[in-house]
């Protein structure tokens, strides 16, 4: 049981980091350096709380 409550912890409380092109606008979820959409460099990271 621990383990089921430990797993719902992570999913629950974990922080997820959003990347988002300022050019196109297109969101990864991945650490990107360059949009894959358009290939601008212009990428904007935010963090979520899931
Ligand atoms: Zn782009």
């Amino acid at each position: 049981m621990n383990v089921i409550r430990a797993m719902h912890q992570v999913l629950y409380n974990s922080r997820v980091t959003m990347y988002e092109c300022r050019d196109c606008g297109q969101n990864f979820s991945g650490g990107v350096t360059e949009c894959l959409n358009c290939g601008s460099e212009e990428i904007a990271d935010y963090e979520l709380r899931q």
